[in-house]
């Protein structure tokens, strides 16, 4: 009875904080555990997800013409020189992910759907690598900080913590330098030479010798994460490897 109640009075606080209405495609969304998303958009992202091929390094989602659907391993090249092991999203940066990724920039909450959909990609990095000894959220510029009040990839850091068992490292990496929103136009070399000096490890006692795990909410050309990469691995990191909810192809 009082589960019952409880749970009544769990579900309306959520029918609250999320929109009833599908962000990506205006119908109804059927559970809060959706989040932002109807079920119809989900599983679309299941879809492309299934239709997808990734680079095996990076994760890159590519569209190849022909490929067939048990060939689904490549290597973009782009990322040779990129300093992490390995990079792995929920998905494409499309349809209900990126509305969910929209929306965590300015709510701190992550759907039970996106939770699942973390949780599997966290399994899939695991499998491929020794293990993580502490997950690492992109740090914000304080000034940034402070406009937005929280910092949506330590939201994301959180939740993996609590699936994991694992340590949030929030303060041994900092963003020293605020770099501008605009970057779009920019060239992946451009990306990596705007980033120079942007994060600093102030305690490179937490990062020596530890397998790190790094947090983004989308990754987009892989420039921030393989330069906070290199900054953590000049610092005495054994490894580092990325999640980020979604990332962006390259058309
Ligand atoms: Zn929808
Ligand atoms: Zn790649």
């Amino acid at each position: 009875m009082i589960k019952h109640l409880v749970a009544g009075i769990r579900d309306a606080a959520l029918e609250t904080l999320y929109p009833q209405e599908c962000r990506a495609c205006g119908r109804m969304v059927e559970s809060w555990k959706y989040g932002i998303s109807c079920l119809a958009c989900w599983e679309e992202i299941d879809r492309r997800n299934a239709e997808l091929q990734i680079c095996t390094k990076c994760g890159l989602p590519s569209q190849r013409a022909g490929a067939t659907a048990g060939d689904k391993a490549f290597r973009c090249r782009i990322c040779e020189d990129m300093a992490f092991c390995l990079a792995r999203s929920c998905g494409p940066y499309e349809g209900a992910l990126r509305e969910s990724v929209l929306w965590l920039k300015r709510h701190p909450q992550i759907s039970g759907r996106i939770r699942e959909m973390l949780n599997s990609t966290f399994n899939d990095l695991s499998r491929s690598s020794s293990g993580f000894d502490a997950i690492i959220p992109v740090p914000l510029h304080p000034v940034r900080l402070k406009e937005r009040s929280f910092n949506q990839s330590e939201v994301i850091a959180g939740a993996l913590a609590s699936l994991t068992g694992l340590r949030v490292d929030r303060t041994s990496l900092i963003r020293a330098i605020q770099t501008s929103m605009h970057r779009a136009g920019m060239g992946i070399r451009e990306r990596a030479r705007s980033l120079d000096g942007v994060f600093e490890v102030r305690a490179p006692r937490m990062i020596s010798g530890r397998n790190l795990l790094l947090v983004d909410d989308v990754i987009t050309t892989g420039s921030t994460a393989a330069c906070i990469s290199a900054a953590l691995l000049d610092s005495g990191a054994s490894s580092v490897s990325v999640i980020s909810i979604a990332r962006a192809m390259i058309h």
